[in-house]
């Protein structure tokens, strides 16, 4: 089978979706020979590359028509088509179906001993985050003026750091910003893991591929409601 008629898929490789992912194509009949070392991993049984990358490229893999699916969580996807969009590029892609898996929500919190009643106390703020396009879309829409810093990691310490009066990062349990002493105050996206198909059309065997995955994901979500 050349490299051209499988099926490509993108994971990623080493983090909180890795493992749900590998886990979700066993059940779904995918025999996968995992080697650490490589970029991509092929299945045995059927014609299906994986690719294993960060999490942040996938979108654009996708997007840009380079693997046919991606499995990625659906805050990283609307931040790179945010971003894309903003910049005037277009974005092609489908969602096929939302996971049961990488369940998180994106979330402002300030300083545990701060007061806070509304949105409207982070006027002016200069707030640090890794998804400067949700917040951008969110205080908009709330009509809330602000400041944003990039920082793609360590984004709760920031306020003790003094570098910013609030953040916006993922919360699963709340135990990290309570660990940094900050409280939530406000949930602005939720957030699963998803999986996602490029917009050109596939041959007509790695679309009847897709759709028996699919069929086959349906099937385990459904045996676990
Ligand atoms: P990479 O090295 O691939 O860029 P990462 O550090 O950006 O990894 P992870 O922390 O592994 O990403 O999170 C991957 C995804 O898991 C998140 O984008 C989100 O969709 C989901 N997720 C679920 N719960 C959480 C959580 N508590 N904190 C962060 N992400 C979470
Ligand atoms: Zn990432």
């Amino acid at each position: 089978m050349t490299t051209k008629n499988r099926l490509r898929i993108a994971m990623q490789k080493k983090g909180r979706l890795s493992q749900e992912c590998s886990e979700l194509l066993k059940q779904c009949g995918v025999k996968i020979i995992w080697n650490d070392q490589r970029l991509i991993a092929y299945s045995e049984n059927m014609p299906i590359e994986i690719l294993r990358v960060r999490d942040d490229d996938i979108p654009g893999l996708v997007f840009d028509g380079v693997v046919d699916l991606g499995i990625i969580g659906e805050n990283v996807l609307e931040e790179e088509e945010l971003g894309r969009l903003s910049s005037g590029e277009d974005v092609n892609y489908k969602k096929l179906c939302q996971l049961d898996f990488g369940g998180c929500r994106l979330s402002l919190a300030i300083d545990r001993d701060k007061n806070y009643s509304n949105v409207k106390d982070l006027e002016n703020a200069v707030i640090a985050t890794s998804y400067p396009n949700l917040l951008k879309r969110y205080m908009k829409e709330q009509g809330v003026s602000f400041k944003s810093i990039l920082l793609t990691g360590s984004v709760e310490v920031a306020p003790s750091a003094g570098i910013a009066n609030a953040i916006c990062d993922l919360v699963s349990s709340g135990a990290t910003l309570e660990a940094n002493g900050l409280k939530e105050v406000e949930a602005i996206y939720h957030s699963t893991a998803c999986v996602i198909q490029r917009k050109e059309p596939l041959s007509a065997e790695k679309q009847a591929l897709v759709n028996k995955l699919l069929a086959r994901i349906r099937g385990i979500q459904q045996a676990t409601e």
